[in-house]
């Protein structure tokens, strides 16, 4: 990976260049932000540069043996530690290494959940177990092999169980020598705070809906118009704006269901909703979540246009047209729990609930808060 590769960030990448100017590297870093946010590329080009040994001004050369080698993640300095399924061929990390290269290669801005359906993992959560600490420990213990920098990895260590975790603090605690311990994690709040406290923070922002359009259109030179839509609905994760992109069908469909089945659940028409709630129990996950987040982005433009700041709106044309309609149905003693039930649907789509009992539910609460008196 190279710095140029991360969308926006540039803070951050700042950062890092200037801790690498001055020597001023940790032991231990923790790379946080939210999924998509790129903090597990951003390791990686952080760790192609500190490899490279022909560094530019910014970036590495991306054509030193080093570079080569990192940039495929099989630099022999280069140990990753990620969650894993156990079972009786896989007992630590070592045992997925070439899957996880080949996730990541194919997705650098993979997240969780994309590395659990790489793996076929009978639906049991990955963790990393106490065994993969022993193994950090043997690891560390070999003298690096360029004579520079080891540098491990940690993908997910909130995926640490309590065991795992107190064997990693030990060894942050008394660190081998030039050993760099970079940690990509989306909730540091799941970290010991005793983990959190030897390792220097470096936070990764939610991409602003901009980058993420422009990065979009870089990356599959795919129609601008479609690229801003998915950008929008992402809630600043790349990753999600590339699913979104994939499964696109240009806002009128997202516009025509939604009025639809806000029709529906202003009067409860019961044949309607069971008819609606059908028709969307087919289209499946991806469709369904990104049905709930269009309508959380026309919520906080409804809001938006309440407040008297319609040039706030995001949306534009026939969606424009729609949201200053549907705006007086939304206000303070509905907004935020149309947001709870929004998202707590969305929450529980991604975990395999039931879609036809949950939508008739959403419809149902829906039309109790659409009725609610201002
Ligand atoms: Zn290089």
């Amino acid at each position: 990976m190279f710095f140029k590769d991360i969308i926006g960030q540039e803070e951050v990448k700042e950062k890092l260049l200037h801790m690498l100017k001055d020597s001023r590297v940790p032991h231990a870093l923790l790379f946080s932000g939210p999924e998509g946010s790129g903090n597990l590329p951003a390791a990686f080009a952080f760790i192609q540069y500190i490899f490279c040994t022909n560094k530019q001004e910014t970036d590495s050369c991306g054509v030193c043996p080093s570079c080569l080698k990192t940039s495929k993640l099989v630099h022999p300095d280069l140990h990753l530690v990620f969650p894993i399924s156990k079972s009786k061929h896989v007992k630590t990390s070592n045992d997925l290494v070439k899957e996880f290269r080949e996730t990541f290669l194919e997705t650098p801005y993979m997240s969780l959940n994309d590395w659990f359906s790489s793996l076929s993992s009978e639906n049991k959560q990955p963790i990393i177990p106490a065994d993969e600490a022993n193994d950090i420990l043997k690891k560390l213990s070999y003298t690096s092999y360029e004579g520079g920098y080891k540098v491990m990895v940690i993908w997910q260590p909130e995926k640490m169980n309590t065991e795992s975790a107190n064997k990693l603090l030990k060894i942050l605690e008394e660190p081998p020598e030039k050993t760099l311990f970079v940690m990509v994690c989306n909730s540091p709040e799941q970290l010991l705070a005793t983990i959190i406290s030897r390792v220097q923070q470096i936070n990764f922002y939610k991409l602003a809906p901009e980058e993420i359009s422009a990065g979009l259109v870089k990356q599959f030179q795919c129609d601008p118009t479609a690229a801003k839509q998915a950008a929008m609905l992402s809630d600043g994760s790349y990753r999600e704006a590339q699913l979104l992109l994939q499964h696109a069908d240009g806002g009128t469909t997202y516009l025509q269901n939604f009025r639809t089945f806000m029709l529906i659940a202003l009067k409860f028409d019961a044949p309607k909703a069971v008819n609606w709630v059908d028709e969307n129990a087919r289209t499946g996950r991806e469709k369904q979540k990104q049905f709930l987040q269009y309508g959380l982005e026309i919520f906080r433009d409804c809001l938006m246009i309440n407040f008297g700041s319609p040039d706030l709106v995001r949306h534009s044309g026939d969606e424009k047209e729609f949201i200053s309609k549907f705006s007086r149905f939304i206000h303070q003693r509905n907004y935020e729990k149309l947001l709870e039930e929004f998202n707590s649907a969305f929450y529980y789509i991604e975990r395999n609930a039931n879609p036809k009992i949950l939508f008739m539910d959403l419809i149902m609460k829906t039309n109790e808060l659409l009725n609610l008196p201002a």
